[in-house]
């Protein structure tokens, strides 16, 4: 039979089975936006200007050096790195050689720090100079680690210290032809592992292959998603070490955006600095960086100029931080939502038509939720019970999804209370519209549950954060004896402001129904915040846990 005679049922297609690896976003980074620039802020202190055309060069050449280090398919390279082009290059060459890019969180804890190490079974390590104490405690503690690469050139290898064997980036790179022939993998083979930041356990890994890359990398770059495009000057702000930057080192390679890589500089002025030597129009990263970059222009009484949009997600965006951006500083912000399962992106925030003609609270109170799913994602809530949930934005519950690019299970980890029927349990407490925008009120674990109802912790801290000298906020259950439990809200005050708690107090009487209005307010130096720059809620409910509620 020819291949255009038909047989009875589903006919297959007549397509070619081109797999969809990552080694093709870099390859076609070189091909088509060569000369487009990549440009680092160093660890060793100055701006380094490069190419895509150069960063595919660099990485062909790393794919041989580690192939010489006897790195193969499937084994796991670790990188303990900020946002630079060496570590852009680890992205590709790792990755394309068929091995596992296991990115670690330098700010775990150093009992996690070896957990992971180990349960990854790491062959090689690639670390930045700033954490040359996190490679030397991991030699000392024999794991599995054989070769360690300091992400420096000869000049600095001093800085690495006692780390035996160690040796520079650039040299292992030296004469490395710089044509490279890609393996064909399978585009379902692991590409690199991340690992929760286990508030409560030890970290769980989760492990992205070529496609789900892929594919997330495309699901980015749609318009009504991040829009990450070749007009784009791009700066991810969150880090390369946590769920692959967002996915945005791969989308930039493929649609050919200019990379603008902070490297160690996260702070506002470093931050502002970088922004507008090299004319950064768009930014992604969590609310606690955005804070600290605000409070910079402020101090200094700067705007920006040439941001178009800032991406927001990781926790909660306050509506204030929405308004501050789009109002002070003409930059559009995206709202997103997603978890290290989720690859992240799960949901985004655009507004549709019809919100057009809302006035300008209206509009704001849609932007301020987490946002719609991007087609491959499916949401839906589900009750204590597992019983599915209506989508009218009013009923709460348990959000679970589902999508090529979610997690299907954990690395070498047997129990998992999170996968049932298809579905991955987030335990993010949720709503949905009939629009399809989600909203989070909280954390399962975080809700505060006062005589039978919740109090949403994100309202009630959104409340307080929409007051002028409030700079963070964060609300926490503590004991009840009447309502089991009662919101207690702990803020931390704005540079240079004094907090009236009765005034405060006041203001969020305007904002909130009564039952959600805290009983207290406290106010503290500082939230405690987490390997992934988000409040550690645990830790404040330690704290208070001794609290008195009058
Ligand atoms: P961790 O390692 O802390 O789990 P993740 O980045 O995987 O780090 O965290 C995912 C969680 O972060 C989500 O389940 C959700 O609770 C929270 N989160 C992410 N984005 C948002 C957002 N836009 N609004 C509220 N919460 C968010």
């Amino acid at each position: 039979m020819t291949n255009t005679e038909s047989k009875p049922g589903p006919m297959t297609g007549l397509m070619m089975d081109e797999s969809l690896l990552i080694s093709r976003q870099i390859e076609f980074a070189a091909r088509f936006h060569g000369q487009v620039e990549v440009v680092t802020r160093t660890v060793e202190g100055p701006i380094q200007r490069s190419t895509w055309a150069e960063v595919a060069r660099r990485s062909r050449q790393l794919a041989h050096a580690l192939l010489d280090l006897g790195i193969k398919a499937g084994d796991r390279v670790a990188t303990i790195a900020w946002n630079t082009q060496r570590h852009l290059e680890l992205y590709f060459a790792v990755s394309g050689i068929g091995a596992v890019l296991h990115t670690i969180n330098p700010r775990l804890p150093l009992d996690q720090l070896r957990y992971v190490a180990d349960h990854a079974e790491d062959k090689a390590l690639f670390f930045d100079l700033t954490f040359a104490k996190l490679a030397q405690f991991l030699a000392a503690q024999g794991t599995s680690l054989e070769h360690f690469v300091a992400l420096t050139d000869a000049a600095h290898l001093d800085a690495a210290g006692p780390v035996p064997g160690v040796r520079d980036y650039e040299t292992l790179l030296l004469g490395k032809p710089t044509d490279f022939a890609w393996p064909e993998l399978d585009e379902r083979s692991a590409s690199s592992l991340c690992y929760t930041s286990g508030t409560s356990g030890n970290p769980k890994g989760v492990l992205y292959s070529h496609r789900s890359t892929v594919l997330h990398s495309y699901a980015a770059a749609m318009s009504d998603s991040l829009g990450i495009s070749s007009h784009d000057v791009t700066l991810p702000v969150v880090p390369m070490f946590h769920v692959n930057a967002w996915g945005v080192p791969y989308a930039a390679a493929m649609v050919g955006s200019k990379l603008v890589l902070p490297g160690p500089g996260l702070d506002g002025k470093n931050l502002l600095e970088l922004i507008e030597s090299e004319k950064v129009t768009s930014l992604l990263g969590v609310p606690t960086v955005w804070l600290a970059l605000l409070n910079h222009l402020n101090a200094v009484g700067r705007k920006l100029t040439t941001v178009e949009k800032v991406t927001i997600g990781g926790s909660a965006c306050p509506p204030s931080m929405i308004e501050t951006f789009e109002r002070e500083h003409g930059a559009r912000v995206l709202h997103a939502w997603g978890m290290t399962e989720t690859s992240p992106l799960g949901t985004v925030n655009v507004l549709l038509p019809k919100h057009q003609d809302l006035d300008h609270a209206g509009q704001l109170a849609v932007k301020s939720k987490q946002g719609r799913p991007i087609f491959g994602i499916d949401l839906r809530l589900v009750d204590d019970d597992g019983v599915v949930q209506p989508h009218d934005g009013l009923t709460s519950g348990h959000l679970q999804v589902r999508g090529p690019w979610v997690a299907s299970a954990y690395f070498k980890r047997d129990v998992d209370e999170t996968h049932r029927d298809g579905w991955f349990f987030t335990g993010d407490i949720a709503t949905l519209d009939p629009d399809g925008y989600m909203q989070i009120t909280d954390r399962s674990k975080d809700v505060i549950k006062s005589g039978g109802e919740w109090v949403s912790s994100i309202d009630v801290e959104n409340a307080a954060m929409a007051h002028p000298a409030v700079a963070q906020a964060a609300a926490i259950g503590v004991a009840h004896t009447k309502w089991q439990e009662r919101p207690l809200l702990i803020v931390v005050p704005a540079a240079g402001k004094t907090l009236d708690k009765a005034e405060l107090m006041a203001f969020l009487e305007t904002r909130l129904v009564k039952w959600w209005l805290p009983d207290a307010i406290e106010v503290i130096d500082a939230l405690p915040l987490g390997a992934t720059g988000k409040v550690l809620k645990r830790e404040l409910r330690e704290r208070f846990a001794h609290y008195r509620l009058d």
